[in-house]
């Protein structure tokens, strides 16, 4: 059988996954789209390793048992109708992620608690002055998704010593952290918080999920910290959220449109920091590793790990 890697890759991104996934997969045969010639080539695909592949690039391949994402967010792929409806779709999960995510969220947190993201304005400002200090401990970090990443990066701010409050939508434990679930637990979230993390995935229930009504539903002077996807946000009422002065501060690493247009006002917003879409990379390094793992799972007739629910779509 064959493994078929099917991405939208560039040179350079082909020279970091390839050995990688060589080595984490010794005895395969690993395929590109280009050397699926026929039918018999097209039979012997049982697993298919996607990134962004090209539309129907997952079609006609009659023995697939196991789509591998190297991305965590599958929301993409699940938008191409062309993607084979009864195939096991596994995404991304990988601790070294989780840490990198945990990083760029302590990064933010920290940012804001002391004031950097102003200091840095005013140093472009040939400006000297100090801001008033303020703890750790007096400040409520929201974690919107406790999943992989949200737990990761709730704990990392527990150590950090932020009290914690998390959200999703079946009950969490997580220790450290006070957790709520459901929709209606929102409003008591978002009120409570002096800065708000999103890592939720992006489905049908969280699409345009901080619109206006609901960035009013956080407290005046909070900051809004979007590591997870654009299309969560309503840009139109972040916008006008950060122009009223009720929330001081957006920092934001994912967005409607990727690469952000370099007309887009969020580039310029002085109370906009703006990531290209790093807050926690693929790294072939590790999850070459995740994805051999799955790969042995399915040969050895082990259960699959990271499962996409497709109804959930996560
Ligand atoms: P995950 O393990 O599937 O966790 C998702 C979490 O969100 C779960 O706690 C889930 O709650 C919660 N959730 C989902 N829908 C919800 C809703 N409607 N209301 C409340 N909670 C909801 O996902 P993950 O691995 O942590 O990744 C999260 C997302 O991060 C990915 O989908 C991706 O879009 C994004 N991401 C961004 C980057 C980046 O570099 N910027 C990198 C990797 C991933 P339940 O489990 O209780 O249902």
């Amino acid at each position: 059988m064959s493994i078929l890697v099917a991405t939208n890759f560039d040179d350079a991104e082909w020279r970091a996954w390839w050995p990688q996934l060589e080595a984490a997969l010794p005895g395969e045969r690993l395929l590109r789209a280009g050397d699926v010639r026929d039918a018999h080539d097209a039979a012997a695909v049982d697993i298919a390793i996607v990134a962004n592949p090209p539309r129907g690039a997952l079609q006609g391949l009659p023995s697939l048992k196991l789509m591998q994402s190297l991305w965590a967010g599958v929301d993409k792929l699940l938008a191409d109708p062309t993607l084979p409806a009864g195939v096991p779709l596994a995404r991304m999960v990988d601790p070294a992620m989780n840490e990198t995510m945990a990083e760029t969220v302590l990064w933010a947190v920290l940012s804001l608690q002391r004031g950097f993201f102003d200091y840095a304005a005013q140093q472009r400002a040939g400006l000297w002055r100090q801001q008033p200090l303020v703890r750790s401990n007096e400040l409520c970090v929201a974690v919107l998704g406790l999943g992989h990443l949200g737990t990761c990066a709730a704990q990392a701010l527990v150590r950090q010593g932020y009290r914690v409050i998390g959200w999703s939508t079946r009950e969490a434990r997580v220790d450290g952290v006070a957790t709520h679930a459901g929709r209606a637990a929102l409003p008591q979230v978002l009120a409570a918080a002096d800065i708000v993390v999103d890592l939720l995935p992006l489905t049908p229930d969280t699409r345009g999920l901080f619109d206006a009504a609901t960035l009013a539903q956080m407290r005046r002077g909070a900051s809004l910290v979007n590591l997870a996807r654009g299309a969560h946000v309503v840009d139109a009422d972040l916008l006008k959220a950060l122009d009223d002065g009720h929330l001081a501060r957006a920092v934001l690493d994912v967005f409607n449109t990727e690469p952000l247009p370099s007309s887009h006002v969020y580039w310029s917003h002085p109370r906009v920091s703006v990531l290209p879409h790093i807050a926690a990379p693929t790294d072939p390094r590790s999850a070459a590793r995740v994805v051999g793992d799955n790969v042995r799972a399915l040969r050895a007739g082990r259960p699959l790990a990271y499962l996409v629910d497709r109804q959930r779509s996560y």
